[in-house]
């Protein structure tokens, strides 16, 4: 715990992610009292504000997000009270000027700077923050909380990374990937290290293969600019899609500390096989929807989105098959797949089991896979459930899947907090286990640029196409069933 006032520094905070996620955050952080205090809220953009007016916008965000539920106005107040706005923009030095000004006439002792701002302006608010001299103040902590996107290849984060530690040390920046805040992507861990039941199956022995599906209902919306130049492998794989993986598959750390815990995720992208040149072409899949409808409603196709170029081949559906190589898992394979406009909105990870030596029992599941999964879901209905064959009531000997489930809603009673809640909090209180590391962020694109690599080399002139509404192109089911496997049907 931290002692001494906290500026909570936001450079856009004008933005759509300071309104939906960041002070909700903090105002159910105020709430249930976990909150450091005091904690100042400084809002850094350019729009013609005073401070009246965002305290009065952020008020406006907090009612937004608790729709029907009742707010408790003094925790409101309590963190309105203490907000201030900064007009400037980014670039102009002498807006950090009055931020330092600030800072001193409000007697800040530690400092968090959190960038919801276009990527593109990284570099410029790390380098003034320098320039300004607001990396390291006096006595107290000083941290900076970067959004996604890190750079778009691997030459563009290690440009970055270059930028960001001539001004801060790696123990000071917290590298945001919002996944890693959702409570079941935790539970991962808890659930293979806190049990001693599934790790011993945990490997290549028991295990035929990994499942790691991220599903959208949505389009891209209204944000073609930022989609067409990144596609799912920037978007969902290299981020999201690849930390679901290491935690997946890493080895126990010897400690539940940030700097053990990553050490082991970084093993994992380390022992990735490489998917170069034809290699990349052969294990990965790419589609784009076209019209078709969800919910019942028809969507636009992906080129018929406001700002898609009509010649445009950005993936918005992606199959990878890797390995990770290593004694644990030689020869298993994981399939990560992550698309725009599917028939629901989902994430799950399935562990799938080996078939046993000698088939007595004669076995009716859809897929003919074996009996055995392991399933667990993030969202939505956050849950795990054990997959097994059961005999069927008769005088036959008629096996049938069935599951024992945990529901985390029905257990613990509640739905689990927003990921960025416990982000921030981490944040605040320096604890940087749920970010993604220096090393790990450039392992991460080291693997993907190669991918990227290979699409470039090898250019197509369409992508197979899907329908809005379907699990992707009849090709998405060739891609895993040319493996004698099939993509488990969701929920
Ligand atoms: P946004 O709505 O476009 O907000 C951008 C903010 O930056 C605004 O406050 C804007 O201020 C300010 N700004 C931009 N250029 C400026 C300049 N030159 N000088 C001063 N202020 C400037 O963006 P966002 O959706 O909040 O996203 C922010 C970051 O979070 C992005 O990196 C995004 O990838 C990431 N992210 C967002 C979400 C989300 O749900 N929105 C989710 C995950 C990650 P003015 O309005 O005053 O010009």
């Amino acid at each position: 715990p931290t002692s001494g006032a906290i500026a909570f520094v936001v450079f856009g905070v004008t933005g759509d992610l300071t309104r939906r996620k960041l002070i909700p955050a903090l105002y159910e952080l105020a709430l249930s009292g976990r909150l450091p205090q005091p904690l100042y809220i400084l809002g850094f953009a350019r729009r013609d504000w005073s401070d009246e007016f965002l305290r009065e916008t952020l008020r406006e965000a907090v009612v937004s997000y608790a729709r029907t539920q009742p707010i408790s106005q003094p925790a409101l107040e309590r963190l309105m009270a203490n907000a201030y706005y900064i007009r400037s923009t980014f670039e102009d030095l002498e807006g950090y000027h009055r931020l330092a000004a600030l800072l001193k006439s409000l007697r800040i002792d530690h400092v968090l700077y959190y960038l919801a701002t276009p990527p593109e302006e990284y570099v410029t608010i790390v380098r003034r923050i320098g320039e300004a001299r607001l990396n390291k103040r006096g006595n107290g902590w000083t941290r900076i909380v970067i959004e996604k996107p890190y750079g778009n290849d691997l030459e563009s984060a290690q440009a970055l990374e270059a930028e960001v530690h001539n001004v801060f040390s790696e123990k000071q920046v917290y590298r945001i990937d919002h996944y890693l805040g959702k409570e079941t992507v935790q539970n991962i861990l808890v659930l293979r290290f806190a049990n001693a039941i599934f790790e011993p199956l945990w490997n290549h022995k028991y295990v035929d293969h990994v499942q790691i599906t991220v599903a959208e209902t949505d389009g891209i919306g209204t944000r073609a600019g930022y989609y067409d130049r990144a596609g799912v492998i920037r978007d969902m794989f290299q981020n999201h899609l690849l930390q679901l993986l290491t935690l997946t598959a890493m080895e126990a750390p010897w400690a539940f500390n940030a700097d053990a815990v990553r050490d082991e995720k970084v093993k994992v992208l380390k022992a990735l096989r490489p998917l170069r040149g034809k290699e990349a072409l052969a294990n990965t899949f790419r589609a784009q929807y076209v019209s078709g409808f969800i919910e019942g409603q028809r969507v636009p196709g992906y080129k018929d989105e406001p700002g898609v170029p009509a010649n445009s081949i950005t993936e918005t559906y992606l199959a990878v098959r890797l390995f990770v190589d290593n004694w644990r898992w030689a020869g298993v394979p994981f399939y990560l797949r992550s698309g725009k406009r599917l028939p629901v909105r989902c994430t799950e990870i399935v562990i799938q089991f080996r078939q046993m030596p000698l088939s007595l029992f004669n076995w009716h599941n859809v897929a003919g896979e074996a009996p055995n999964a392991l399933v667990l879901r993030l969202q939505p209905n956050e849950g795990i459930a054990l997959e097994f064959g059961a005999k069927a009531p008769g005088p036959v000997n008629q096996i049938t899947p069935v599951k024992l489930e945990f529901s985390y809603q029905e257990t613990f009673g509640v739905h689990p907090p927003e990921a960025y809640e416990r982000l921030l909090l981490d944040a605040l209180l320096g604890d940087a286990t749920l970010f993604t590391r220096s090393d790990e962020v450039l392992a991460q694109w080291a693997f993907t640029s190669e991918i990227l690599k290979a699409w470039q080399e090898y250019p197509v002139r369409n992508l197979p196409v899907y329908e809005s509404g379907t699990w992707g192109p009849p090709g998405a089911d060739d891609f895993i069933r040319q493996d004698g496997r099939a993509w488990r049907n969701l929920v």
